[in-house]
């Protein structure tokens, strides 16, 4: 198995900072949109994207939902 763990990452720049979430796999650098991003890490605890939130990033949410096709709703 091979999963890759994906969780809730901001921008680099200050600006970007909790205005944006990315998706992002642990141990990268760079979010599923391309944008240089660093997960956010709660002591040691990375904080998990989160796709229905508004401040998430759009293109992220597709790639997201792309690679997590099977989603219980209830
Ligand atoms: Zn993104």
């Amino acid at each position: 198995m091979s999963a890759v763990r994906i969780v809730c990452g901001v921008g680099s720049s200050r600006r970007d900072y909790s205005r944006i979430q990315h998706a992002i796999a642990v141990g990268e650098s760079k979010a599923l949109c391309g944008e240089i991003a660093l997960p956010v890490l709660v002591f040691d605890w990375y904080l998990p994207f989160e796709p229905s939130l508004s401040l998430s990033c759009e293109a992220c949410v597709r790639l997201w939902e792309r690679q997590n096709p099977v989603r219980i709703v209830t």
